[in-house]
């Protein structure tokens, strides 16, 4: 009897080990050793990353600044109703503090919509969806219309000369280089033709300029972004194309030699508006007085909804002051919350909260404006003492599967505080889709994850939970 009693206890534990493995094998182990600093962390950051998982307010956050304001602009309705929504949704978090802070910002408004086509006697108009780049001058009622050049070079561009590119459109064809293994690799191999082409495209007499769009997706969405001109050069107006439609331009400019090309735009430069960056604060209970900052730009472009770009930058922000509220973690130094404003034209939200907040101390700086996608890890502008600190805290986030800590770029909007010393971290994400949406009327609320953006929201909460404990 006895015998057969321990007999039963050994099957139950056989079992109990058994489903132990099964749960183990579909949880993935991750709380196995877990090589976080201590015990305690270890369950802080794992009830973080819980809370983060099951939460669905900062998804409908989300859907409401997509889907309800939509894009916002620089300057326009849309960016004020942001900063509205913003400000009242960080009041009733109930918050320590909330204010906005004022600035004044650029109008550019697009007005109507864009109208392009290719023509010649022969063939007719064959119609191509172009949009202004972002500070463009407008064509004109008329619009304009000239032959057509196509380049993928400045150097192009210099020997072809004034005789060649005098009174034609400049269209520049540069596919982005799909080898990097970041997707940014390819649109900084691109950009510098919708920055600087209708300076380069004015140098030699060009009267537009037709870009290809800065990414490596093969979609119809041409991508806007900002561009730049030289003041002692005459203001051409630039648009842009989709890569598909690029691809189509550059055949039929094959085809037909004497292709030419209309486009007609109204954007135009208004006098300057009044703006906000908006800021929620939980105020640290040892040091108040020291910050750890965390943002993301609350602008964006005019096409899509600024989902990625940067609309989940801003909601994974103020996500992190509500898994401190809603976790009870009680922060020693003060956990602040900005979302910038004017991060595509002139960045005029970032350098003002950088004069602003000249004389307080910051510990760190925090910007998610990568997307939000999959997080890999987080990126540091900072010394290299700081850098190794930030590297000592991968281990704790190894069950998380974050696995890239290293020195590299913070974010465009806290680079303003660079000169101030204080280290600058970028949240590092999964670039790989990033640029089919960036800029694009395809950056909309559907094309966001919940999960995805909610792992970045979790990191940036637990990084702060480890730079508040053990500094940097
Ligand atoms: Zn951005």
């Amino acid at each position: 009897m006895k015998k057969r009693h321990k007999f039963e206890i050994m099957n139950k534990l056989k079992y109990a080990a058994i489903l132990f493995l099964f749960l183990g094998l579909i949880y993935g182990f991750e709380d196995r050793n877990n090589p976080v600093s201590t015990p305690e962390d270890s369950l802080v950051i794992r009830n973080i990353y819980s809370e983060a998982l099951v939460g669905t307010e900062s998804y409908e956050n989300l859907m409401y600044l997509c889907k309800v304001i939509g894009g916002r602009l620089t300057g326009s309705k849309n960016a004020e109703n942001g900063v509205n929504y913003v400000f009242d949704l960080l009041k009733k978090m109930n918050i320590d503090n909330v204010y906005k802070q004022d600035l004044m910002v650029r109008n550019w408004v697009r007005g109507e919509k864009e109208i392009a086509y290719a023509f010649t006697d022969e063939i007719g108009r064959i119609g191509f969806n172009v949009c202004a780049l972002g500070t463009s001058v407008g064509t004109g009622e008329n619009g304009i219309s000239g032959s057509l050049i196509e380049v993928k070079s400045f150097d192009e561009l210099k020997i072809l000369g004034r005789e060649n590119i005098e009174g034609k459109i400049v269209f520049f064809n540069r596919a982005a280089d799909e080898r990097g293994i970041s997707t940014g690799y390819g649109y900084g191999s691109s950009v510098d033709q919708r920055v600087i082409g209708a300076i380069e495209g004015a140098r030699y007499g060009a009267i537009g300029v037709v870009v290809r769009s800065a990414t490596v997706s093969h979609d119809n969405f041409p991508h806007t972004g900002v561009m730049h001109y030289n003041d002692s050069l005459t203001k051409i107006p630039a648009v842009g194309i989709s890569t598909k439609e690029a691809d189509e331009l550059d055949k039929q400019l094959s085809l037909f030699k004497n292709l030419k090309f209309y486009f007609r735009t109204t954007c135009r430069q208004n006098p300057d508006v009044p703006s906000n960056n908006v800021i929620g604060e939980i105020k640290g209970s040892e040091h108040p007085e020291e910050i750890i900052l965390v943002g993301g730009h609350l602008d964006s472009w005019d096409l899509g909804e600024g989902a990625h770009d940067d609309g989940t930058g801003v909601i994974q922000g103020i996500e992190v002051l509500r898994l401190y509220q809603k976790l009870g973690i009680k922060p020693k130094h003060t956990i602040r919350f900005a979302a910038f404003m004017d991060e595509e034209i002139d960045q005029a939200g970032g350098r003002k909260y950088a004069e602003l907040t000249k004389n307080e101390k910051h510990i760190a700086a925090i910007e998610s404006d990568g997307g939000g996608f999959v997080p890999f890890g987080f990126s540091m502008d900072g010394t290299p003492e700081q850098v190794e600190k930030l590297k000592s805290f991968q281990k704790d986030f190894e069950p998380y599967f974050l696995f890239y800590f290293r020195k590299g770029g913070g974010g465009v909007d806290i680079s303003f505080l660079k000169k101030a010393g204080i280290p600058l971290i970028g949240l590092v994400v999964d670039s790989q889709r990033y640029f089919d949406y960036h800029h694009s009327g395809n950056d909309v609320f559907e094309n966001v994850n919940r999960r995805e953006m909610q792992l970045g929201s979790a990191a940036m909460a637990s990084l702060i939970f480890l730079i508040d404990k053990y500094g940097l």
